[in-house]
Formats: C-alpha cells, structure tokens, sequence
C-alpha cells in the first residue's frame, strides 16, 4: 500500500504552531514511511478562502522544511464534489431538508423538554415531491444531509485505540448548505478517496467528524483511510490555544528570530514519550517517530520552553552549518568567534551584539577608582601574539602586581575591554579581541 497522508489547512489565515505540528507529525509520519505528503488546500468557504493565506502557509511550511509532495485546492475540484453528491442523492443517502434554523431550533427544545436527545427527526426523508414543490413555492431552498447508518462504527485509532460511535445518536449531517455551497466532510472524504490517502492525522477536535466519515466513505463505495487523532495543543496555562494564534503564528514565530528547528523540534517532540531536546535536521526525528509514542493527554506548549530549545539548538550548531547566515547577518568572523559567542545568544540575532564587543567601537567601562588598575594592567600585557593561555598569563600577573583577585580583578578588565559586566569567556575572546584592540579600550581612560 502506499503511504499517503495529507495537510489540510483551510486558507482563511496563517497556520500557528497547533496546526504547524499536525502537518509536521503528518510529515514525519510520510518520510518514515517513504510515503507523500499532499498539502490540500480546503478552500471550498469562497468567502473567507484567500490565495494570500494558502501561499502564506506554503511558506510557513517551506520555511519548517515541508516541501509537500503534491498540492491540491478543494475550490479546483466541484466537479468530483457534484458528482458523489449525486451518487448519494441516486442511493438514497443524501436527502433534502426544507427547515429554517428558527424550525429546527424549536425541533430541538421539544425534544430535549421531553426528555429526548435532541436528534434530527429526518421528516425531509419523507417529504413527497408534492410538498418539496410547495416548500420551494414559498421560496425555500434545501440544505442536504446524509443519511446515516444504522449503526455503530468502531474504528482503531492509532493514537486513541479502539473508539466506538454509535450513529443512531447523531444527527444527519448536512453535506450541502441552502446555498449550495459544501460543508467540510463531503469535499474532505471525496478527496481523501480520490487521492488515495492511507492515513489521516489530524486533531482529536476530529474524532467524532470520523464515525461520520467513515459511514460516508463506505456509501461512496470506497473504504476509510486509517485515523490517528493526536491531542490539542494548549497554552502553559492548560487552555486553549485559540486566543492567542496571533503571537503564536508560524510567521510571528519566525520573525520573532526563532530557528525552524527549534520549532519543529518542539512541535515534533511535545506530547511524546521522547524527552523535548534539539535537532539540527529532519532525520533524527524521522528514525525515532512513531504514533505510538504521542500521549493522549494535551501537550502543553510553552513559549519559555520553545525559548530555551532555541538557545540550546544554538549553542550545540557547529560553524559549518550556520556560516552563510553569519556572513548574511554581517557578522562572519571566523570559526573561533562563532565557537565562543554561541554560547551567549539565545536567538541568532543576538550574535551581531558580540561581533560589535569584539570587533567593533564599544564603550569602555572604567570607574575611576579602577583606572590606574586598569593602565596598570596594559603593561602586564604578555609579548607576541594573543591566544587561549594569554588570559591566564596576563591576570595572574596582574594578580601579583596589584594584589587585586576575584571579582575585584577581573570585573574591572571585563568592563573596560567589553563595555559590559557579562559576556563569552574571556579568555576565548580575548585573542579575538587582539592586542591593538585591547590596548586601545584599556587605556580609553587615561588620555
Ligand atoms: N480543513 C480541516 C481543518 O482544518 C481539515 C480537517 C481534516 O484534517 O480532516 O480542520
């Protein structure tokens, strides 16, 4: 069988991080098991569907290193819509409805006032052609449901396990609005058929859509696809994500400065039985994915902890990965300088700060009471070139001379060959610095 799953965004905004990590487990899940990916644009609400955010999302997604295997757009696919939407009307399974929202509003009062679950009474089913000329004679137009099953659909969830929908419970869903226009489950299940889609990852918000679907597969003569329904994502507080999707767009995350692993990583890892640490490329998490490993409970994202794996996949990056985006930045000094400045960056915007404390124009800090310390420690300096043992040489000869140790010794060269009282090892930074440089920030205070 080939493994085929799908993404399917609806274009009516950009993508946040809860959906980022529906199309990323879809993508790990498709690369495992040398299988497509299909980014499907579920575009059928012409109203709210804009090609601005369908392109927005592609980028969002190229950006977190999916490159989907195959594209599709609902809204360029009517045709095979019109044509299963017959098929059921032809078996008898897609039948008209005439009420007003007001109509089954009170349906539904009535029902529960007596006790009843408030399910729809199908009395479209049994309207004769006669009544359904006089309905559409005062100007009605029907909305059309599915005709349900009588039954019971159990399904094996690869997340949830076996789940078990009783459809005598549920109303018939509507496929098709007054207006013409389809609902999401008619287009989702043509498509899912048509496109040959072997396993459908997605939302638990889903799982009940599933029973529907997996009734609507079988009256369209096909068979449902597997499902896994992960968990929702919720905020560190435990709720929902909803309210802030702006800040936790894929685009607001990226302009924010974050690396697209670190958010893959997070997005990837959250959830799971694996602990949540960073990864460089795709591969390492494709070998350890599986389904099995993600938890039913709600993983919880948390910002501080998105943060935290980015400092980390920063400090662990080797040069040769991050070189050209030095060099972008204007800040490519060489192999040493990322080695030792890695360590003090939580975003990668933050190097430019060192490449400026190391090679640009700073402000030395000397207080006064320093500086005839601070002079005194240029002619301390060692002779020749600096390197990694010149720190060590130079202070604990400094040591000597001025009787200074500790903090009282070092803080004060700290600040004037840095302007700053925290930063990369000094003894690492030192030799970038070099001899001119430290001598012209040194001795600043004493012209
Ligand atoms: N467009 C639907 C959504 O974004 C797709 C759901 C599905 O994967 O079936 O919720």
């Amino acid at each position: 069988m080939t493994i085929r799953v799908r993404f399917a965004p609806s274009p009516t905004g950009r993508i946040h991080i809860g959906n980022a990590r529906t199309a990323i487990l879809n993508w790990l899940f498709a690369r495992k098991a040398g299988g497509e990916f299909i980014l499907r644009f579920d575009d059928t609400d012409r109203a709210r569907s804009r090609a601005e955010f369908a392109d927005g999302i592609s980028e969002d997604l190229a950006w977190l290193g999916i490159a989907p295997d195959i594209v599709q757009h609902q809204s360029k696919r009517f045709a095979l819509y019109d044509a299963a939407a017959e098929q059921l009307k032809d078996g008898g399974r897609l039948y008209a409805c005439y009420e007003t929202p007001d109509e089954l509003e009170r349906k539904r009062k009535r029902q529960l006032a007596r006790g009843k679950p408030p399910v729809y009474d199908r009395a479209g089913l049994n309207l004769s052609d006669e009544d359904r000329a006089k309905l559409e004679a005062e100007g009605r137009t029907p909305h059309w449901r599915f005709k349900l099953s009588a039954r019971a659909v159990v399904f094996d969830d690869l997340v949830r396990g076996e789940q078990s929908f009783d459809l005598t419970s549920v109303s018939d869903p509507v496929l098709i609005r007054g207006d013409g226009s389809y609902l999401y489950t008619l287009p989702s299940v043509v498509d899912d058929m048509d496109m040959g889609v072997s396993h459908v990852i997605r939302g638990e918000d889903h799982v009940t859509n599933a029973a529907v679907q997996v009734d609507l597969f079988e009256a369209l003569g096909g068979t449902a696809p597997a499902f896994a329904h992960h968990s929702l994502l919720t905020g560190a507080d435990g709720k929902g994500l909803s309210k802030r999707l702006g800040s936790l767009s894929i685009e607001a995350l990226r302009a924010a400065g974050l690396e697209a692993m670190a958010v893959v990583s997070h997005a990837a890892l959250v959830g799971t039985s694996d602990a949540i640490v960073p990864h460089h490329d795709m591969g390492g998490l494709i070998d350890s994915f599986d389904l099995g490993k993600l938890s039913r409970a709600p993983a919880r994202f948390d910002e501080a902890e998105l943060a935290n794996l980015n400092a980390r996949l920063l400090h662990e990056t080797p040069y040769s990965e991050i070189a050209g985006r030095l060099a972008a930045l204007g800040c490519d000094a060489g192999e040493a300088f990322w080695l030792v400045a890695r360590q003090n960056i939580s975003k990668l915007a933050d190097i430019s700060q060192w490449h400026e404390v190391t090679y640009g124009e700073i402000d030395p800090v000397i207080a006064a009471d320093d500086l005839a310390f601070v002079t005194g420690a240029v002619d301390a300096l060692p002779d020749g070139a600096f390197d990694e043992t010149t720190w060590k040489t130079w202070t604990s000869a400094v040591k000597e001379s001025s009787g200074r140790k500790g903090k009282a010794l070092f803080m004060p060269l700290r600040l004037a060959l840095t302007g700053l009282d925290h930063g990369p090892e000094l003894a690492r930074l030192l030799p970038l610095i070099g001899r001119d440089r430290a001598i012209e920030r040194l001795t600043t205070g004493s012209g």
